[in-house]
């Protein structure tokens, strides 16, 4: 007898949204072998992934009454120096994966009370972090204002340049064969007998197996009124703006924070300050306000910045959800999959995201 062996059929899935976390999710099935379709209503990852600072920063964001999501980016962040090391290797590029960790300073007698008070609580969870004394830490930044009180180091708490890595990711899921349809904004999914059977552009209705929704702050557009759980994403406002320093003198080298800013230095000379947290809807202006709030915050921590020219402002738009975590995995509708609210943890959620969706559509 003669035994013929039938080639397994490849899944063909779309992923909609082309953020980090619609790219990630599309590498790694891709490596798994399955066909993959990229929809993105404008150019890939101009979204919220443009608009991040790339903190990987668990330990020092760390709120009381969140440790499960604690522990969530605990996970992640312990996959990042590989993911990065992997990701760099299929893209032949580097996406700055920086481990000086962070440094959470005081500036006043308030600020100091209250960083205390984390510290004894992100002590009491095991965290490792060292305190520092006002000395201490004008000795690892030397330029930190004079009013330095003291503050906190976390060398665990790291940073990877967020654009870099959407462009690595990009031409790591060409690389692997992946379709990518910028300027394409599905409408809608189809679906029969509860189970997805594609998606709805413009031009029409293409055919699926499985479709992945990450479509970040606009994911309650895309779902509607009628879908069947209930998927509480808001748009978040941040402006953020930077500053050029000369690369081979850089004002800091480490991510320095106080309660009211944080500043994030790249190899290349810039510095990323950020960011307010608004409620404004999808409104991404930049104001007066927003500015000036970065402006004086930054100054108090790093006065020198006076002399140094600001490139760049920008406004994005976080997917916050009503607990802070993201919302991911199968939905009544089988076969239609949610990776969407990462808040403000989606670069450092990156990696974990990308394996559990990628797990889900492999069972
Ligand atoms: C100011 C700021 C600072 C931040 N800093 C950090 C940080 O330091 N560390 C960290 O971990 N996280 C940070 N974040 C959060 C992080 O940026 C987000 O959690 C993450 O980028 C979310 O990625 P995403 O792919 O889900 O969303 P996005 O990057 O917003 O991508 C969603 C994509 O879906 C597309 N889309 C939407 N609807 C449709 C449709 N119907 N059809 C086709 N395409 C569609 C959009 O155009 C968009 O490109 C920050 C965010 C902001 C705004």
């Amino acid at each position: 007898m003669k035994i013929i062996t039938i080639p397994k059929i490849k899944k063909h899935c779309a992923v909609i949204g082309g953020g980090v976390i619609g790219l990630s999710i599309a590498w790694r099935l891709l490596q798994a072998n399955v066909n993959v379709t990229i929809f993105e209503r404008n150019t890939l990852a101009r979204g919220a992934t443009h608009a991040a600072a790339g903190m990987l920063a668990p330990q020092i964001e760390a709120e009381p009454s969140e440790e499960i999501l604690l522990n969530f980016l605990l996970q992640s962040k312990a996959l990042w120096q590989d993911f990065a090391g992997e990701l760099e290797a299929a893209s032949g590029m580097s996406v700055d994966y920086r481990t000086e960790g962070t440094l959470e300073v005081a500036m006043d007698g308030d600020q100091l009370r209250h960083i205390r008070d984390r510290y004894t609580y992100l002590d009491s969870l095991g965290l490792q972090m060292i305190w520092l004394s006002a000395a201490e830490c004008r000795e690892r930044e030397p330029y930190l204002g004079r009013s330095v009180q003291g503050g906190i180091y976390s060398a665990d708490d790291h940073q990877v340049d967020n654009r870099k890595l959407a462009k690595a990711l990009e031409i790591a899921v060409r690389n692997a064969g992946g379709i990518i349809r910028e300027h394409t904004n599905i409408l809608n999914f189809t679906q029969k007998n509860s189970t997805v059977t594609g998606v709805e552009t413009t031009a029409g209705i293409e055919n699926f197996d499985t479709v992945i929704v990450t479509t970040g702050a606009w994911t309650k557009q895309l779902l509607g009124q009628n879908f069947p759980m209930p998927v509480p994403v808001r748009p978040v406002k941040g402006q953020m703006l930077c500053v050029q320093m000369d690369a081979a003198h850089p004002l800091i080298r480490h991510v320095v924070r106080s309660p009211e800013i944080y500043m994030v230095p790249r190899l290349d000379g810039r510095l990323l300050i950020g960011a307010t947290l608004e409620e404004k809807g999808f409104n991404t202006q930049i104001t007066f306000g927003g500015m000036r709030q970065l402006i004086e915050a930054a100054w108090a921590v790093l006065p020198a910045l006076d002399e140094y020219p600001i490139v760049e402002t920008w406004a994005g738009l976080r997917p916050g959800t009503l607990d802070d975590a993201p919302i991911l995995g199968k939905t009544p509708i089988e076969n239609l999959l949610l990776a969407v609210g990462h808040y403000r943890h989606g670069i450092l959620l990156t990696p974990l995201t990308a394996k559990i969706l990628s797990e889900i559509v492999l069972q």
